[in-house]
């Protein structure tokens, strides 16, 4: 079978090392001019290691990786509730964090070991179906016909428009702002902080490395959204951002399979987007290899939608500037700090989620 894997992100790379231990050698092209060096995603769940377990991937993830123990929230600067983010019932008992562009290089090199190379500066630019196939026209001037096509190519994906599947959802008005900075002296390595401020602003910190954490907040500049006072020693990167919640209303047509952000996208809030593109495409490779794609599309949509929703209504309590939003997220702080069970299930909650 001749297949075409639009996008070397997680989700592309995910397909095609998942076909080629299959044995199907998929082409790999991006339009990118060599592999990204942006750290978006920095949280791997469980489930996504034990997927990419089979092809020997996330043995050299968790060499990597930073385990995260817990999460800190604060009101201000006050901490408010501590969890232990702990589940023995699932394959890695915590969430793993390593930066976007680490997971991706470590896929493609065990992509390369399998005998598939990425083709970067080649771009689809269009496609059309015919009787015997999916003909992909490319930046590098070929057309060629494929017995199917999966779009791994992102939010914009070209896959998803010339197959002519909508995106449907809106875009938050709210800028995000980004940060990849070396800190001194932080409270609390090897956990997850989020802070809530008196504005309604929202922080998130996320250990990646040895004294190297990940900023993420609703507001133009993460690292002044911290008010308990953050010591920065180095900036790798900062940038912002704006969110958009989107589901393709279908993942399939013909032979085309859209998988990851071409398929839906939401808030950073949960930590899901790379999570759930690696459970889209480990599924796809899976029933493209057992010749059973009818059932993709309804099983991965009603998955995503289930995740994009628990994201949301998440979204909504931590971010709200309502009155309500305000009350519900202190009844959550003071009913979870004042009963240990509840800490215990709602930190096992996060990382099974
Ligand atoms: C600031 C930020 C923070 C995030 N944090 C998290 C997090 O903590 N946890 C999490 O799980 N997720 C997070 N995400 C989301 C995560 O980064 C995405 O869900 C993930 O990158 C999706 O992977 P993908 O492979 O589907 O798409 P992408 O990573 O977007 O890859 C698509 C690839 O397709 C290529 N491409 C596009 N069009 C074409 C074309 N026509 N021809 C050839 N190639 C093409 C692109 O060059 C790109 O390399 C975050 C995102 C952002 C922006």
């Amino acid at each position: 079978m001749k297949i075409l894997i639009v996008g070397a992100g997680p989700t592309g790379l995910t397909a095609a090392i998942e076909l080629a231990r299959r044995g199907l050698l998929a082409k790999v092209i991006d339009r990118r001019d060599n592999a990204s060096t942006l750290s978006r995603a920095v949280g791997i769940t469980s489930r996504s290691l034990e997927l990419l377990s089979h092809s020997g991937v996330s043995e050299t993830l968790i060499e990597e990786g930073v385990p995260i123990r817990g999460a800190c929230i604060y009101q201000r600067e006050r901490l408010a509730l501590e969890l232990p983010l702990h589940s023995n019932r699932i394959y890695f008992p915590t969430i793993l964090g390593l930066p976007q562009d680490r997971t991706e290089a470590i896929m493609a090199n065990t992509l390369g070991s399998m005998g598939v190379e990425v083709g970067y500066q080649n771009e689809l630019q269009d496609l059309r179906e015919e009787s015997k196939g999916v003909v992909a026209l490319l930046s590098s001037g070929v057309e060629e016909r494929f017995d199917l096509i999966i779009g791994a190519d992102g939010i914009h994906s070209k896959v998803r428009e010339a197959a002519g599947i909508n995106y449907l959802g809106f875009d938050l008005e709210e800028k995000w702002s980004i940060a990849d900075v070396d800190t001194e002296g932080w409270p609390s390595r090897e956990k997850f902080t989020l802070v809530r401020s008196s504005s309604g602003t929202v922080a998130v910190a996320v250990p990646i490395g040895k004294d190297r954490h990940r900023l993420v907040a609703s507001c133009d500049n993460a690292i002044d959204a911290f008010p308990m006072g953050l010591k920065v020693c180095k900036i790798h990167r900062e940038g912002t951002f704006k969110i958009s919640i989107r589901q393709a209303e279908r993942y399939s047509k013909g032979r085309v399979h859209l998988a990851g952000d071409a398929a839906h996208c939401h808030s950073p809030i949960g930590g899901r987007g790379m999570n759930l593109g690696i459970a889209d495409a480990a599924e796809l490779a899976k029933r493209v290899v057992e010749r059973r794609l009818s059932g993709y599309s309804e099983l991965r949509h009603r998955e995503d939608k289930k995740i994009i929703e628990i994201t949301e209504r998440v979204r909504k309590i931590v971010t709200g500037r309502s009155i309500k939003a305000r009350l519900e997220f202190r009844a959550f702080l003071a009913v979870a700090s004042s009963l240990p069970v509840v800490r215990r299930k709602l930190g096992q909650f996060v990382v099974e989620f």
